[in-house]
């Protein structure tokens, strides 16, 4: 086990070598699987995950294109479940169609929600009004599909917070949740789930960060990766889900909280929100 630790350190970022490891199952709640970073590699992928505990892998679509890549995923490999969605950034040129589509993947797959979908200020050029028209057609059918949502919210809480109070899905996750303490107690009152990911281990400092982790219920968090991306120490290298763990630690520390109470609620928190029962133990186990 020492050598594995070691191993996850290496890989996946440098941290105390601290934690013991802990044979709990783990849930990814916010990965892209289906990127071409991880092409032809998916098996080792995933059996790398395995070996630190991560045996289920919440995969986002984020277009049309990429949606059937997600639907193999989910066939060929037991461990992922999949989330359909349009992303803010690909908004643009969408077959006139995509609505169709989508409701197609979401019937093929019970217990998909509509993920990535979101709204973006900052890291996209595509129009603020266009996004919106897309997010809440979005909203609207996880509304009337009853299934939970993964936003991506980006320097736009004003016009999220406009749709939401129009229409709001029964479950959500704010995922790599950036905003603050308060924004996190506006939540109150929904079932709204938050998750951290690279950017507590690449911001160890931030004040604002550490307040919105130690403000989040201890039944509202979960971990993520958004692998291959947010490289836990800002490398222009993939990220994997293997590297969940030290996420886990560092936003275990931040809590003040011990690492198992940490990983025990956010699997717990992965099974309520996406509606697919907890792992209870290393055991092969299908949802
Ligand atoms: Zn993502």
């Amino acid at each position: 086990m020492r050598l594995r630790r070691l191993i996850c350190h290496l890989l996946f970022g440098a941290g105390k070598l601290a934690y013991p490891y802990v044979m709990i199952s783990l849930t990814d709640a916010h990965c892209h699987l289906q990127d071409p970073a991880f092409a032809g590699e998916m098996n080792t992928i995933i059996d790398r995950a395995k070996n630190f505990g991560i045996r289920r892998f919440v995969v986002n679509g984020t277009c049309p294109e990429d949606w059937s890549k997600v639907e193999d995923l989910a066939k060929n490999h037991s461990e992922v479940l999949p989330q359909f969605g349009v992303h803010p950034w690909k908004v643009a040129d969408l077959p006139v169609n995509w609505m169709e589509k989508l409701k197609g993947y979401l019937l093929r797959f019970p217990l998909a929600g509509l993920g990535e979908i979101g709204l973006d200020r900052k890291l996209t050029d595509a129009p603020i009004s266009q996004q919106i028209e897309i997010f809440r057609q979005q909203v609207e059918l996880a509304c009337e599909y009853h299934r939970p949502c993964t936003f991506h919210i980006v320097k736009a809480w004003e016009e999220f917070w406009s749709v939401l109070k129009e229409q709001a899905p029964e479950k959500f996750l704010l995922h790599s949740f950036r905003g603050s303490a308060e924004q996190v107690k506006a939540f109150e009152g929904y079932e709204a789930y938050f998750s951290f990911g690279g950017a507590v281990l690449r911001h160890p400092n931030s004040k604002k960060m550490a307040a919105a982790l130690q403000a989040v219920p201890e039944d509202r968090m979960l971990l993520e990766t958004d692998a291959p991306y947010q490289h836990p120490q800002g490398l222009r290298v993939r990220q994997e889900p293997a590297g969940l763990l030290v996420i886990a630690e560092k936003s275990a520390e931040i809590r003040g909280e011990r690492l198992e109470t940490v990983l025990k609620n956010c699997e717990a928190n992965a099974a309520q929100l996406f509606g697919a029962p907890p792992f209870t133990g290393l055991s092969e186990s299908k949802f």
